[in-house]
């Protein structure tokens, strides 16, 4: 094998590498290999986009753009993983720019070839529908710690924390763990991140009465 070739080994993708044989040959078929330069843009927001991409050694960063042009990192997608989602989960658009951080080769897929090789429900369908899930979660961390930064840009919006359960509320008393909660809200669909104010959810609340009437009750 030559030495381009090995570079360009879709092997060192860890979510090809999990496929089994069969499906890794056909899925190989269909991959072109790429070389991306050091701040190379992928996708610009709200681009129609026309293939994903594996990257083998590069390193992608996912920027979410906000209406006053402001940038924040929402995303990190490198040899564990894949850049493009939306095209699977049947969007043709993307509402961030994925942009080169590290120099280095990875492969395209077209968005035909993905979406014929999606529709079969193999081990490929599951892999990146579980690769989402992961992703998602770590773009919502992402979000929880961007709204802890006091040196970010804050809206007048508060958003509620229960200072006993660290849920939120997502209004209608409706209290949801932080990670699914930014995502509820569209934190990240909002010009400037809201403001976070501690309180107490009914459930706490409710709780804390009962133990305070155990404790008085137990005289
Ligand atoms: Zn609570």
């Amino acid at each position: 094998m030559s030495a381009a070739a090995n570079s360009h080994d879709a092997l060192k993708n860890h979510l090809l590498a999990a496929l089994p044989a069969d499906e890794f040959v056909r899925v190989k078929s269909y991959l072109e290999p790429v070389s991306f330069k050091l701040g190379e843009v992928l996708y610009e927001s709200g681009d129609k986009m026309d293939c994903v991409y594996f990257p083998t050694t590069a390193i992608v960063s996912m920027l979410y753009i906000m209406e006053n042009g402001a940038t924040t990192e929402v995303g990190v997608v490198g040899n564990d993983g894949v850049c493009g989602i939306a095209l699977f989960l049947g969007g043709d658009t993307t509402t961030s720019r994925a942009i080169i951080q590290s120099a280095g080769a990875g492969f395209r897929m077209k968005k035909k070839d993905l979406r014929t090789e999606f529709a079969l429900g193999g081990v490929f369908q599951r892999m990146l529908l579980r690769y989402t899930q992961a992703l998602m979660t770590q773009i919502s961390q992402t979000a929880v710690q961007n709204l802890l930064d006091t040196n970010a840009l804050h809206s007048d919006d508060l958003i509620h924390i229960c200072g006993w359960c660290k849920r939120v509320d997502v209004g209608q008393e409706n209290w949801e763990e932080i990670e699914e909660a930014v995502k509820t809200l569209g934190v990240f669909e909002q010009e400037k991140l809201p403001q976070i104010t501690h309180g107490m959810c009914s459930d706490c609340y409710k709780a804390m009465l009962e133990q305070l009437a155990t404790y008085s009750g137990g005289k």
